[in-house]
């Protein structure tokens, strides 16, 4: 949400629209407190001030009122930092230490109705195990405004506070507004949680790993995949599609319209790469989108046909009789699968890159760009990826330097056009050898191929985006052909190796476009239809 100092400030009309509709679901009222003082944060403040009154006005379920800092109401809650939100403070300790905008405005309506019905959405397990806590937690979820990520692990500590609010506290810290509370937990990029003072985790969590971790104050691993009691839990459908990205998601929906029923299942958030690529300009109909804008257009249209299961892993799929998808909850039985799981990011695999990861070293320049604004970073990379990150941190307001393995970039021409006219600096023919610092990233060694040099740079973060490594795993664990880097093997129809098994999107490999993985989701989907009424792998029976 881009703020300003004015007085007039409004909602656009169509989210007031999106937010009517939201309401109607309100069940009790719900009361926001909102804390400001005056000269501290005064942009932010005032803009919070707006947009909550905007709420009340949208739903007389809202009511807001409004305290400084130095108040009785501020004492009695603790609060110090301004601007700060609380939710229904009178019984639950839920609040915004700083601005509930961009992103975190999902996190922000999804609380308010979640208070607002009483019901903390937390799975049955979740809510046994929750029942077994008797001391005291309080969690920190450190977010920026641009981090996609960041709303769905905001929402863990929420309900969990929501399931027992006479031990649990939540808050959501805007860590790029609030630089001396992320420094004093040594934030590098987000989400980041803090529970009882210690880091526990960085990055969305699912739902059972972080309500262990709550209760164990230690980071776990989740070994069991899943137990008697969720294979027992059985849902039919036709085809179940794996992934929601781009790929996957249209394939949800040409699945649905097809007049399959269709179920899209996805292990972590909604979206894919697509959800943290600051500006798609290769999008036919618009000249430039933020990728977080794309997908939320395109999973509008998905959710008007088909259910989109977001954070549900699927530990095993069996081909037999009927294809299974096993998550931890329950198993999907269909009758086509599309794996549409796209990618991940390549790691450089040097000294320093995995213990400052989080703490300088990332991979998301989306999500933790605003932390390095005014700083010195480093994008290692001379693709599409790498330029399009430099150009969304130069715009924040770091002092980029990109760093590449080659003396030219194999970026489109345009993006390399934009580097030049804004003067980013670039190391050409250099190589990333160490990362270091003690608690952050403070500097790297470069070595250059051509010179044979090495050199030591201080620079306060590395952002490595220098391509991506296939999410094969349920690919290989079915038996499906893959090719020499890991890419699922398909026919021009999406057709693998193993019947009824389909694959779309950037798991296949070539060109890895937004508009191929649309293409490729279509053409799967297209095809596990046809075959389901058609078997081609069997013969054809004669009249
Ligand atoms: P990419 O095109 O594979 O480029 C990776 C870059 O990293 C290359 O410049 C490569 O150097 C460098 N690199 C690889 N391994 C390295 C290592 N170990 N150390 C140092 N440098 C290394 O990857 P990408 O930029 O992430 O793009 C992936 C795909 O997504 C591409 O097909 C791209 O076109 C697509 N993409 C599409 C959009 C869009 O549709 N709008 C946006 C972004 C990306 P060399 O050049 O020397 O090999």
């Amino acid at each position: 949400m881009k703020t300003h100092n004015r007085k007039d400030w409004s909602l656009p009309e169509e989210t007031k629209e999106v937010l009517r509709k939201r309401f109607k679901d309100l069940d009790e009222s719900v009361h926001l407190a909102v804390f400001t003082k005056k000269g501290e944060n005064d942009e932010f403040n005032q803009i919070t001030q707006l947009f909550v009154k905007e709420l009340s006005l949208i739903s007389e379920k809202i009511t807001v009122d409004f305290h400084t800092l130095g108040d009785d109401i501020a004492k009695k809650y603790n609060i110090s930092h301004s601007p700060t939100v609380m939710i229904q403070p009178e019984k639950y300790h839920i609040w915004y230490t700083g601005a509930p905008f961009g992103e975190e405005g999902r996190s922000f309506i999804d609380a308010i109705l979640m208070i607002s019905q009483n019901d903390s959405r937390l799975s049955q397990e979740s809510r046994k195990r929750l029942a077994e806590l008797k001391e005291k937690r309080h969690v920190m979820v450190f977010v920026t405004l641009s981090c996609p990520y960041c709303p769905g692990q905001v929402i863990n500590g929420f309900k969990a506070a929501i399931e027992r609010p006479d031990l649990i506290s939540a808050e959501c810290v805007d860590a790029s507004e609030q630089m001396h509370i992320s420094e004093q937990f040594n934030v590098g990029s987000v989400p980041h949680t803090v529970i009882n003072e210690k880091s526990i985790s960085k990055g969305l969590e699912p739902e059972e790993k972080f309500i262990e971790e709550l209760i164990t104050l230690e980071k776990v691993e989740l070994e069991k995949s899943y137990d008697d009691h969720a294979t027992e839990q059985k849902v039919e459908v036709d085809l179940i599609v794996v992934g929601a990205g781009p790929a996957g998601l249209t394939a949800g929906i040409y699945g649905a319209r097809s007049g399959l029923k269709t179920v899209v299942i996805e292990k972590g958030n909604i979206g894919g790469q697509l959800a943290i690529t600051p500006v798609v300009e290769n999008w036919p109909g618009f000249k430039s989108i933020p990728g977080q804008e794309l997908m939320e257009m395109i999973t509008a249209q998905t959710k008007e046909y088909v259910s989109i299961l977001d954070n549900e892993p699927i530990h095993e799929i069996k081909v037999g009789k009927h294809i299974e998808a096993i998550t931890s909850k329950r198993v999907f039985q269909g009758k086509a699968l599309i794996l549409a799981t796209g990618t991940t990011h390549r790691k450089i695999g040097v000294n320093g890159e995995e213990y400052l990861y989080g703490h300088g070293v990332s991979y998301c320049a989306t999500c933790d760009g605003y932390l390095y604004k005014n700083k010195q970073v480093i994008v290692v990379g001379g693709g599409n990826s790498a330029l399009t990150d430099a150009l969304y941190l130069h715009n924040v307001g770091a002092q980029v330097t990109i760093v590449h393995r080659r003396d030219e970039f194999r970026a489109e021409h345009h993006l390399q056009q934009s580097v030049k006219q804004e003067k980013i600096k670039v190391v050409w023919n250099s190589e990333v050898k160490e990362i270091s610092g003690s608690k952050q990233v403070e500097k790297v060694v470069l070595f250059n191929n051509q010179s044979k040099e090495t050199d030591t740079v201080k620079t306060d973060a590395v952002f490595v985006s220098i391509g991506e490594t296939p999410m094969n795993q349920l690919a290989g664990q079915i038996g499906l052909n893959l090719d020499e880097s890991g890419y699922v093997r398909v026919n021009r129809f999406g057709r693998t190796n193993i019947p009824r098994l389909y694959a779309a999107g950037d798991i296949t490999g070539g060109v890895r476009q937004i508009v191929t993985a649309v293409g490729e989701g279509a053409t799967a989907a297209t095809s596990a239809f046809e075959d389901i009424s058609h078997p081609y792998w069997q013969p054809v029976q004669k009249k």
